[in-house]
């Protein structure tokens, strides 16, 4: 057997470990076009605020590969896949032959385009590449377009450096995919609090200056600045899996079945690049978060290796609350008409309470959670996951769920009512003991 992976993130590296606890003997070879392995995209916005230097940003110790008995090519493009003869081109110029193709290719940010836009002090903020970019800049004032979580983090990650900066979101609230506008309210108001200027509902028109960026102009003013960085969005990169023929989602993420294969025989997808199966939605989409694209590595891995294993689905679910001081998390869906309607008679509910320093949401599609905000309280969140991730009745246990002292415990009755769903050793358990 011999393994190719292309990407060496999240999914890849997940992919490496699953198939290492199957098949101890194969090849393995990684391929990446970033130079830098083994380092934790989600810590960049903690590098870029000269936080966390560069070793302390990697998810595994340098040995991993020789441990692993991988062979990496750091900063090889791959460019061709040929489906049919099994065979990879690589920008070393040489062609691998595999067996089990991995496509890890995460994804792109999009950089859309502005008049101006080339001009320097302008960056995104998705590969280290990137990150050192930022951390090159100099200057006093920034501006940073788009206030999805990376915009938010990486505002915030150049306020700490004593950078005056402005965060401008041309939707009408923060967060917009990721928060309802009550809780995206009380985030825009903590993230004012450390002194950035949150302008929403305006668009970038144009960047100004020579060859430097000196402004960003807007529909309404235009914002001085010595730096841009961008973070509108990331695209999946499905460019290979495109020429290689294999069929794509309608959100252009490459489409995999249960076990996480593409539409040719045994060549997987995994991670930001990959359209699955959503839990909350009910329909494919894309879920570009670091916890997915580790599982879906991970049973990506275990299949190429010979292990059938069903992939549950995904279903979103983001933080910020390292950021802006108070926890706020979020998961599945933020409203219901997020979710693809299965009939007519299909019933769904919101749920709110707000006190003076916390807010909580559910939303329940015919008796069972599709989504839930979480900002001030988040201790249950983890509940609330397994809860949405398993899709169980909770209609009947709405105040306890929303109640402040929710504990494992009052979950016994549901565990209890819906037993073949939890039959993991720990809920087994519990069930038996009744603790
Ligand atoms: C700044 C930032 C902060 C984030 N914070 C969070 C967070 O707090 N929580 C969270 O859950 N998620 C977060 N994310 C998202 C998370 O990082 C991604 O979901 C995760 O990294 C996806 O992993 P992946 O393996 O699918 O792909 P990626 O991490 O995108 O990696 C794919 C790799 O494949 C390489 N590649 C692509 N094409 C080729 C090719 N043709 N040949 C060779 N190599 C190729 C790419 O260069 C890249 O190195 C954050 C992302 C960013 C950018």
């Amino acid at each position: 057997m011999r393994y190719i992976i292309v990407g060496g993130s999240a999914a890849a590296i997940s992919a490496v470990e699953s198939i290492r606890s199957l098949d101890h003997e194969s090849r393995i070879d990684l391929f990446s076009d970033e130079e830098t392995p083994l380092f934790s995209r989600v810590l960049l916005p903690y590098y870029v605020a000269e936080e966390l230097s560069k070793p302390l940003l990697n998810f595994r110790t340098s040995d991993f590969f020789d441990e692993k008995m991988v062979t990496p090519h750091m900063g090889v493009k791959v460019t061709y896949v040929n489906p049919k003869d099994k065979t990879i081109k690589a920008a070393d110029g040489k062609e691998y032959a595999f067996d089990k193709l991995l496509l890890a290719t995460g994804g792109k940010a999009i950089v859309p385009p502005i008049p101006g836009i080339d001009k320097e002090g302008i960056s995104t903020l998705k590969t280290m590449a990137d990150a050192e970019k930022i951390l090159n800049m100099k200057g006093k004032r920034a501006v940073v377009i788009g206030a999805g979580s990376i915009g938010v983090e990486a505002c915030i990650s150049l306020t700490r450096r004593g950078i005056k900066a402005t965060l401008l979101e041309q939707l009408g609230q923060v967060m917009p995919t990721v928060f309802d506008a009550e809780a995206a309210a009380i985030v825009q108001q903590r993230i004012e609090d450390l002194g950035i200027e949150v302008i929403t509902g305006e668009k970038a028109l144009k960047f100004t200056g020579g060859k430097h960026v000196r402004s960003v102009v807007t529909d309404t003013r235009e914002l001085p600045c010595d730096m841009v960085v961008l973070s509108v969005g990331v695209r999946p990169a499905s460019e290979l899996a495109l020429q290689a023929g294999l069929t794509l989602g309608d959100m252009k993420g490459i489409r995999v079945d249960d076990c996480l294969m593409t539409s040719a025989q045994d060549i997987y997808a995994a991670g930001d690049v990959a359209e699955t199966y959503d839990i909350a939605r009910n329909t494919y989409f894309l879920n570009a978060i670091w916890p997915c694209a580790f599982e879906q590595g991970n049973i990506a891995g275990l299949n190429m290796a010979g292990q059938k294993t069903l992939y549950p689905g995904s279903y979103r679910r983001n933080s910020i609350g390292n950021f802006i001081g108070i926890p706020a998390i979020s998961m599945g869906v933020t409203h219901s008409d997020a979710c693809a309607i299965q009939s007519d008679e299909d019933e769904f509910r919101e749920i709110r309470v707000r006190t003076k320093d916390s807010y909580k949401k559910l939303i329940l599609k015919n008796g069972k959670i599709v989504g839930a905000i979480l900002v001030g309280q988040t201790q249950k969140a983890g509940l609330m996951s397994i809860l949405l991730r398993k899709q169980v009745y909770v209609a009947d246990s709405i105040p306890m769920l929303m109640s402040d002292r929710l504990s494992f415990m009052d979950l016994l009755p549901i565990l209890r009512r819906n037993a073949d769903q939890f039959s993991e050793p720990e809920y087994k358990e519990l069930m038996d003991t009744g603790l």
